[in-house]
């Protein structure tokens, strides 16, 4: 039987059974619904996309997988070709792997070997968020601060690796003050946390840290697997301040297959780039650089620059800012929008059960946790359609 994700399998409720999946649009056998979360944030060119589905039946009567150890392809090359001139600053160094939290985890190995390779083997800790979320392996939860997700880290006690500050200039000065000389990396979520809440904040504390990177020798990684290719209204939140280090995923291919990847600046490859055969980076995921992953990928970014979605999520944030900004009922403590992401967050849980069913019956595919409602739509969403999930939100609190 299937093991459902984040669910208690004896008290879960039946999961709706998709048919058929086409534009913002998933059908089940007797409702068709806007997907108003991108299949976790991924799905931004909505589902079965013509030019998507044409990339990667190509690809696949070519060849569908070949290793990159000792091997190379076209499909990769040209997607870290078009990622290093795509992505701003020295950000040329594309290691790939197969998810998000493969490629956060490859991240902290290439910032703790980093200062390694150097001699400097007392930078062994990590500084983080409060709240952060960077994926599910081992390494990602410690870095990450979500007890809701991650409890079964207790078995080991609080790490002596990893320091959580709340997203405050001047607690991330203290951190630094304190920790300067053991730190090898900041990782974080740039202005929006995703999973740990919808929680945005402000660029200032990214400039901050990233001054304070510099100074301290610190590697600044940014974990854009969810912020990446516009969420935020930014292309990529690394547009505004650059970090040594990011990692995409999600929707790097659109939603369609797992993949994503860890891009490294100039200094930070130049750290492995020598003489001597331990410093190299030892990683290799079986299906890094996937054939049909990148020849997806490469046309989800063609379909973003040509079709300037920059420009349809400035009008989502404009609606969702419209819509929802201002709303407020009994039991909604905040509404926040940023770019392609609106959350309503509510003062107790117990508030949003039932709405899911609520929205599925409405038309729409919701999927609240903890205490956050929220939207993040496939771009190509149309107003009206994006006016129905922001109207199914807020029947939820004017039903009775
Ligand atoms: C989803 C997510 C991950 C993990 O990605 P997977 O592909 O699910 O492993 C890591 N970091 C952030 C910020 C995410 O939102």
């Amino acid at each position: 039987m299937i093991w459902y994700p984040y669910e208690q399998m004896k008290t879960m409720k039946k999961p709706y059974e998709i048919k058929k999946a086409q534009g913002v649009y998933l059908y089940t056998e007797d409702q068709k619904l806007i997907d108003s979360v991108s299949s976790w944030w991924c799905m931004i060119h909505g589902y079965n996309h013509p030019e998507l589905n044409e990339a990667m039946k190509q690809q696949i009567d070519r060849f569908s997988h070949v290793m990159l150890g000792g091997l190379t392809h076209e499909p990769v090359r040209k997607l870290s070709d078009k990622l290093a001139e795509w992505l701003p600053g020295d950000l040329d160094y594309c290691f790939f792997s197969d998810s998000g939290s493969v490629a956060v985890e490859v991240a902290l190995k290439m910032a703790l070997q980093y200062f390694m390779n150097r001699g400097e083997t007392g930078r062994t800790m990590i500084l983080s968020l409060e709240h952060a979320y960077h994926g599910d392996t081992f390494k990602t939860m410690e870095a990450g601060d979500d007890e809701d997700y991650h409890f079964v880290l207790n078995a080991y006690g609080k790490s002596p690796y990893v320091v959580h500050i709340p997203t405050e200039i001047e607690r991330l000065e203290e951190a630094f003050d304190t920790y300067h000389d053991r730190l090898n990396c900041l990782i974080v979520e740039p202005l929006l946390q995703g999973a740990g809440g919808m929680r945005m904040y402000d660029v200032s504390f990214l400039r901050r840290a990233r001054e304070l990177c510099d100074q301290y020798g610190v590697l600044l990684i940014f974990d854009e697997v969810a912020t990446g290719f516009g969420r935020t209204g930014n292309r990529f939140v690394a547009d505004l301040v650059l970090p040594d280090i990011l990692v995409l995923g999600k929707a790097l291919t659109g939603g369609y297959i797992g993949h994503a990847v860890t891009v490294s600046n100039k200094k930070v490859f130049d750290g492995f780039y020598d003489d001597v055969p331990e410093h190299s980076l030892m990683h290799g995921p079986t299906f890094m650089g996937n054939a049909v992953a990148c020849s997806v990928a490469l046309k989800g970014i063609e379909i973003f620059e040509r079709e300037n979605y920059m420009e349809k999520i400035r009008r989502i944030e404009e609606i969702s800012k419209r819509e929802m900004l201002g709303f407020t009922e009994e039991g909604i403590r905040e509404v926040r929008v940023m770019g392609g992401c609106t959350c309503v967050e509510v003062e107790d849980a117990g508030i949003l059960k039932g709405y899911q069913q609520f929205a599925y019956e409405s038309g729409v595919f919701s999927r609240p946790f903890l205490n956050y409602m929220y939207s993040m739509v496939p771009y190509i969403i149309t107003e009206e359609e994006l006016v129905k999930v922001f109207d199914t939100m807020k029947a939820w609190f004017h039903r009775v």
